[in-house]
């Protein structure tokens, strides 16, 4: 649990948009109440990536300017490798919290799998720091994410106060709603996302095929009622906790009976 001042707390800001997003500015501005912000984060769009530790190449870390009298570093890794670098040596400081976004696109049931800006958090997570992920629910390269950081204050602001437990960060989802037409706060479960990927196949100069993986935005079902899908589809925030333990504890009884 974190008691100390804002003059003494230090607040770690990522993201997996890259640096220069603008999601990642609103957040790191909205934390400056909370104490000393540092900024690190990917220098090109890592959305997507997942949990990534990178091991077979050097990381650069370059002081970058992204806002008025904000600390911030760009690195060439992950977004994982961002929170992982600062909390192991890097910032040579005592970190009390870490957040991540805020994201373009919201971070819905088994998207958490795939995200950037959650492994940051799951990264944060492993090191022992209350951990925090931000996503709003909408994909617009012009969205606005001041709403989006009015929650993201609120919420930081309890974790600094209550503390998170071990191996638990939370994953908060932001409706794209003016903030004074956003329902409330729900507290969820992960819901099911349903995906859309198709193939998309071309030939390159050379006669070569190449793929892409395309087709619509994932969709999920919103009819199941205490979900993240639920939730931010009835205009709520989400904020759903979620444990690095990913064990499916209902087979191991299972297993146990199989003939191995
Ligand atoms: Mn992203």
């Amino acid at each position: 649990m974190t008691t100390r001042k804002a003059s003494q707390r230090c607040i770690l800001v990522s993201n997996d948009d890259g640096i220069f997003a603008p999601g990642l500015l609103a957040l790191a501005t909205a934390m400056r109440e909370f104490g000393r912000v540092i900024v690190i984060g990917p220098e090109e769009n890592q959305s997507a990536n997942g949990h990534r530790k990178t091991l077979t190449k050097p990381l650069r870390v370059t002081p970058v300017q992204i806002g008025e009298n904000i600390e911030a570093y760009s690195t060439d890794g992950a977004p994982a490798d961002c929170i992982a670098i600062a909390l192991i040596g890097l910032l040579g400081v005592r970190v009390d919290l870490v957040v991540s976004g805020i994201n373009r696109g919201a971070n819905l049931g088994q998207d958490l799998t795939y995200s950037g800006t959650v492994a940051a958090a799951f990264e944060g997570t492993i090191h022992g720091k209350p951990s925090i992920a931000f996503s709003l629910d909408s994909r617009s390269l012009e969205a606005d994410y001041s709403a989006a950081a009015q929650v993201a204050k609120r919420v930081a602001a309890l974790v600094l106060e209550h503390g998170l437990p071990p191996m638990t960060l939370l994953n908060v989802n932001i409706p794209y709603l003016p903030y004074d037409q956003i329902k409330g706060i729900q507290i969820t479960r992960q819901g099911t996302r349903i995906y859309h990927d198709e193939l998309v196949t071309r030939l390159d100069p050379e006669g070569r095929p190449y793929y892409w993986i395309g087709g619509k935005a994932p969709s999920g079902d919103v009819s199941a009622e205490g979900t993240d899908i639920w939730a931010v589809h009835q205009g709520y925030v989400s904020i759903t906790p979620v444990h690095l333990d990913m064990t499916a504890y209902p087979m191991i009884e299972q297993l146990k009976s199989w003939k191995f």
